[in-house]
């Protein structure tokens, strides 16, 4: 059984079955069968399915956002969006289902075309941090391009999913086509990894599992998609609007109580303006409202779990200086704002993925310091760059090596943009224009024109 947890009260929400082993097999054999008829569909039949499926999430925003801050602790605001995130997804998938072209290649003697095919029954393993919008990442081009989706959601945040699963069914799709399977990594998930019947895996989590399952992948040559950490920059030129930056650092490093593979927990200052930078980011953390997730007005709520709360923790010994927010105390899994000044630049608070409400601020003196300073990680996920130089935007833009930049903001994650890590921050790319043909086999035909000898 799992137990789900209010991380804002520690009060038992739910406990939810675990999928053993026979369970992953019985899902396997209902969606291979379900995706049979599925991909023979008229390909409008599809995209009218999935834009109903879309049609009935809208209807349920609110309760399927009460749900995320009952099981995540996410606030409220964050969690309609999420909802609404997910239809959004839904809805830009099935506009793909009718635009996935192969292509015509001129050849001698003949025709030559490419099939885009569905791969079968995707797997996809969700961790608990965004449970709704990267459960949907995968889910919603999957199904789009023909596939049969087989959902593991992570241990502490099973409730949206099981829900979705039941919006599916509602909105009319075939019984078997988009399964949730709650259970734990090494039993649920391990035997998605392990089955035959999957052709592909998309797993969003730590990059140590994520390793492990790539290897595993490797034995069947299994497709496979990983989103995995980050580290990523937040980097100040001198030359920059300081106030918009130092406004806009906290809520980089500290939306989902920094529980965000994109958060920009390495804020690199250039040294010249260090000082006022400070000056500026600290009554800025200070000010960050923390508390009840459902109350409209809170800013950030709580990590996600007490295994959580203790790793933050231990980041932040009592040796280290720096900003310190406020936070509730009491029931609930709570840690502060945190801002370390003073850090050596490979200090583990510098260097690991915290995956807590805890950034370091490092000086750097040029723009070369600060390229070199931004890439000091195996990481590559996502990173700001503030400056008023468009030309030093653009070099900056070309030489971090990350997946997602923003320049002069913090972007977060678009569905129609393309999203994924560099180094170890994952492999192949999520969203965006050609979030399907991630889900697809391409296939060469060549037809030959070529009469019989006469
Ligand atoms: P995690 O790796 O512990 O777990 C993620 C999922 O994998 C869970 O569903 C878990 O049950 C499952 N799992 C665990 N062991 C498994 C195994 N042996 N076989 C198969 N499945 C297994 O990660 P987490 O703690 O839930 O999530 C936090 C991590 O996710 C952070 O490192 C964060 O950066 C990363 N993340 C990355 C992205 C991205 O898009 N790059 C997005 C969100 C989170």
């Amino acid at each position: 059984m799992l137990q789900v947890l209010n991380p804002a009260t520690e009060e038992p929400v739910a406990t939810v079955p675990a999928a053993t082993p026979a369970d992953v097999d019985a899902a396997v054999a209902r969606a291979a069968a379900a995706q049979r008829g599925w991909a023979a569909a008229a390909p409008a039949d599809r995209a009218r399915l999935l834009r109903r499926f879309a049609s009935v999430v809208d209807g349920h925003i609110e309760e399927l956002a009460r749900l995320e801050v009952t099981e995540a602790g996410h606030t409220i605001g964050n969690a309609r969006w999420e909802a609404g995130n997910v239809r959004d997804l839904l809805d830009f998938a099935a506009g793909g289902v009718e635009r996935l072209n192969g292509r015509q290649i001129p050849v001698a003697g003949g025709l030559d075309i490419t099939i885009l095919e569905p791969l079968g029954v995707v797997g996809v393993i969700a961790p608990w941090n965004f449970p709704m919008p990267i459960a949907a990442w995968a889910t919603a081009p999957a199904l789009a391009a023909g596939n049969a989706v087989i959902l593991k959601p992570a241990e502490a945040t099973p409730l949206t999913a099981l829900r979705l699963a039941e919006l599916a069914l509602e909105a009319g799709l075939p019984e078997g086509l988009f399964q949730v399977l709650p259970g734990t990594g090494p039993v649920a998930g391990n035997a998605l990894v392990e089955h035959p019947g999957i052709a592909k895996i998309v797993f969003t989590g730590s990059t140590r599992v994520g390793k492990s399952i790539m290897a595993k992948c490797a034995g069947q040559v299994k497709r496979v998609t990983l989103e995995l950490g980050g580290k990523s920059p937040n980097i100040v030129f001198a030359d920059a609007d300081l106030e918009a930056a130092a406004a806009a650092a906290p809520m980089a490093f500290l939306d989902n109580s920094g529980q965000d593979c994109c958060a920009r927990t390495r804020i690199l200052v250039q040294r010249s303006a260090y000082d006022r930078f400070m000056e500026l980011l600290t009554p800025a953390i200070e000010e960050i409202v923390v508390g009840d997730p459902s109350d409209e007005r809170t800013q950030m709520g709580p990590l996600i779990s007490r295994a959580q709360l203790d790793r933050v923790r231990s980041y932040v010994t009592d040796d280290l200086t720096g900003i310190r927010g406020k936070a509730p105390e009491g029931p609930g899994f709570w840690f502060p704002p945190t801002v370390l000044t003073d850090v050596p630049e490979d200090a583990p608070c510098a260097v690991e993925e915290i995956f807590g409400p805890v950034a370091v601020v490092l000086p750097f003196e040029d723009e070369a310091d600060a390229i070199r300073l931004a890439n000091a990680t195996e990481y590559g996920l996502s990173g700001s760059i503030w400056t008023r130089d468009v030309g030093r935007a653009l070099r900056a833009s070309r030489a971090v090596r990350a997946g997602n930049l923003s320049v002069n903001s913090h972007s977060s994650v678009r569905y129609w943009t393309p999203f994924g890590g560099y180094q170890q921050s994952g492999l192949g790319r999520e969203l965006g224009p050609d979030a399907l043909t991630a889900f697809t086999e391409t296939k060469n035909v060549f037809i030959s024109t070529e009469g019989p000898a006469l």
